[in-house]
């Protein structure tokens, strides 16, 4: 006998195991079954929305294992982080659904890297993650640059918070951004202090420094799958490898699309499509002479351009 089919949270992934959390039950799928046949070019992920389906448990007469439940249906993703796998030659979702992701940039120590944080913001775009961009240890910046970045990531349409996680300074900001049943998600480089900010805002986690970004499967830590966690009322989700991911997309198209400051001029350009780079009379060039697009913007665009382009000559075919 089997029941209704019920609708759930994916928690984790892992091999032919999917966790799903249904009210406030957690139940353990197996991907065999109806949908490995149907949407068998879907790879879920955590963050998916599933509809379950659990046989009667029957285990108790038997003596057998409890029923078991298999996953139905996805719902269609709102938005997806994704990353480019080398390795695979290949784009892979990490996290589905995220309502809201903390990009995470020090003023100092580490030393501000602004082709991270674009290249992040950009793979954000590319899934229709909304992004926020924090810039932590606001005690360390140096001169007028906090209110100079500020001013050009809200210009280029994002949100921005300055924080300093030891003081706590800024926490009243974050905060409210981060609502019951959402899912969250905090990437940075390495010591920026993303640990720092997310302890503050959700003390019961307790999360050790380094804990968070941090398993690239290499060394200690060798999980490639993402998961939530309980996180003030909703859910953070890990995101394995992003410290050193690459743009999901795969051309000069999909990735200037990907930059909101350059989509406010580009159709301005003499050439269409234009990759902004040799073309004569491009107006994204015109803008980076004229300071209305910056030129960290621009140099971040042209990066990761590049690495796209090396991708596409090193693909076997
Ligand atoms: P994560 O690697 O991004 O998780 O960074 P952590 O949270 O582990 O922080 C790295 C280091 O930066 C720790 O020594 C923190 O105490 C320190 N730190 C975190 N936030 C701030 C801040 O706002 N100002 C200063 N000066 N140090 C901070
Ligand atoms: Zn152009």
């Amino acid at each position: 006998m089997q029941e209704a089919p019920v609708s759930g949270l994916v928690i984790r992934v892992t091999g032919g195991e999917v966790r799903v959390r249904v009210g406030s039950e957690m139940v353990v799928c197996s991907l065999r079954g109806r949908f490995r046949v149907k949407q068998k070019d879907l790879q879920l992920v955590a963050g998916d929305r599933v509809t379950i389906l659990r046989e009667a448990v029957t285990g108790a007469a038997t003596g057998a294992a409890p029923g078991v439940a298999t996953i139905e249906t996805a719902a269609k993703r709102v938005s997806w982080l994704s990353r480019y796998v080398d390795r695979e030659g290949k784009t892979r979702a990490v996290v589905a659904n995220i309502d809201r992701l903390f990009v995470v940039t020090a003023m100092a120590e580490p030393p501000i890297r602004l082709a991270f944080l674009d290249r992040v913001l950009a793979s954000a775009e590319w899934g229709h993650v909304p992004a926020c961009v924090v810039f932590n240890k606001s005690d360390l910046a140096k001169g007028d640059e906090l209110k100079r970045f500020t001013a050009l990531y809200q210009a280029c349409g994002y949100e921005v918070v300055a924080t300093c996680a030891t003081k706590g300074k800024g926490l009243d900001t974050l905060a409210p951004l981060i609502v019951p049943d959402g899912i969250y998600a905090f990437v940075g480089e390495s010591g920026v202090g993303k640990t720092s900010l997310v302890n503050r805002l959700d003390p019961s986690l307790d999360l050790n420094v380094g804990d968070i970004g941090e398993r690239t499967g290499r060394g200690r830590h060798t999980t490639s799958y993402s998961q939530l966690f309980p996180f003030r009322g909703g859910y953070m989700a890990d995101t394995p490898g992003m410290q050193t991911f690459s743009f999901p997309g795969n051309d000069a198209g999909e990735l200037a699309a990907c930059f909101s400051d350059f989509v406010a001029v580009d159709t301005e350009c003499r050439f269409n499509p234009c990759t902004h780079t040799h073309e004569p009379g491009c107006a994204v060039k015109a803008a980076r002479d004229a300071g209305t697009v910056a030129a960290s913007r621009y140099a971040s665009y042209v990066g990761i351009l590049a690495e796209i382009n090396l991708r596409a000559k090193r693909k076997p075919w």
